[in-house]
């Protein structure tokens, strides 16, 4: 049995009366360890246990871990997770709940990583959380049950950090045959990799990245995502962090779920009504998830930022 589950896609009601255009809402939000981050980890931990791994090794302290954790416990395989000291406390919690071992080391993600792959035999998997083709045919998935329902979108607006989501969704899209649809790829102020790429037309690194939306906080994103920015139909949207937090505080009274603001990104192009969008009728937007902020979390930002 998959790892993942077929997620539901609905028309929002809401969001579409809002921006005068029919939304669909694909709820990766509901995938079991919170994020659609699964489906692809999910296929590259079956993928590696065939291959004999003994052991699962990631460096994720967000929803990549946590997927890879839920997978080992799934899978029976042990799992072990460095994450650095910045790791939230409820981060940790959430990869030790899934059975995962935790080891907290370094004060970046450069060191913990390190570690990680210092510990790595030639028993072990390690789980790239957005750099790995396994990842991106698992996230594909998504689009294949959307094509499945009959639904042919204009466009699709995603969240992009390091850029496996995109790479999945756009490999979904050409294995459907839909090269003409639209791309809208969102990021926050300070975690905008993909908008300095194309700006750049170079797959640049920021020089540091500073957003709350800390699942997007990749410095610089994967070749593959930089290479689709270059070859399809792909529109670059940078919102802020408080346009994010109002975002995930509105889709908790629209369609009463909780996700991160790495997601809420995503639904602020939609609630922000960016211009990238008004050629376009009907709109698939991915609900990626994510568990990092609770309601309180999210209360604390609105009341800060
Ligand atoms: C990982 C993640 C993203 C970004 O995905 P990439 O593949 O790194 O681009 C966006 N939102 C959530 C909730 C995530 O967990």
């Amino acid at each position: 049995m998959a790892l993942h589950i077929e997620t539901p896609l609905l028309n929002s009601r809401a969001l579409s009366l809002h921006s005068d255009r029919a939304i669909w809402l694909k709820l990766e939000a509901l995938q079991p360890p919170g994020s659609f981050k699964i489906r692809g980890i999910g296929i590259a931990c079956e993928e590696y246990a065939r291959r004999g791994a003994s052991r699962f090794i990631s460096s994720s302290g967000g929803n990549a871990g946590i997927a890879v954790a839920y997978a080992g416990r799934q899978l029976g395989i042990p799992v072990i997770v460095v994450v650095p000291e910045t790791t939230s406390a409820r981060a940790r919690a959430l990869i030790a709940q899934e059975g995962a071992e935790v080891i907290v080391h370094g004060a970046a993600w450069q060191e913990a990583n390190a570690l990680a792959q210092a510990m790595l035999t030639p028993q072990d998997a390690f789980l790239h959380p957005f750099d790995d083709p396994l990842l991106w045919q698992g996230h594909a998935g998504m689009i294949d049950e959307v094509a499945s329902a009959g639904l042919k979108p204009d466009a699709v607006v995603l969240s992009v950090g390091g850029g496996g989501l995109l790479a999945g969704v756009a490999e979904g899209l050409q294995r459907n045959g839909w090269d003409d649809v639209a791309l809208v790829a969102v990021e926050t102020e300070g975690a905008a990799s993909l908008a300095a790429a194309v700006a750049a037309r170079d797959r640049v690194a920021l020089p540091a990245v500073s957003s709350i939306a800390t699942s997007l906080a990749a410095r610089q994103v994967c070749a593959q995502a930089y290479a689709i920015s270059q070859t399809r139909l792909l529109h670059s949207v940078v919102v802020s962090d408080k346009a994010a937090v109002d975002a995930c505080q509105r889709f908790i009274d629209d369609q009463r779920l909780v996700v991160e603001p790495a997601c809420g990104a995503a639904l602020a192009a939609v609630y922000g009504k960016v211009p990238q969008l008004a050629p376009y009728r009907n709109v698939l937007v991915i609900v990626c998830g994510g568990v990092t902020a609770t309601t309180q979390q999210l209360d604390h930002w609105t009341a800060t930022l």
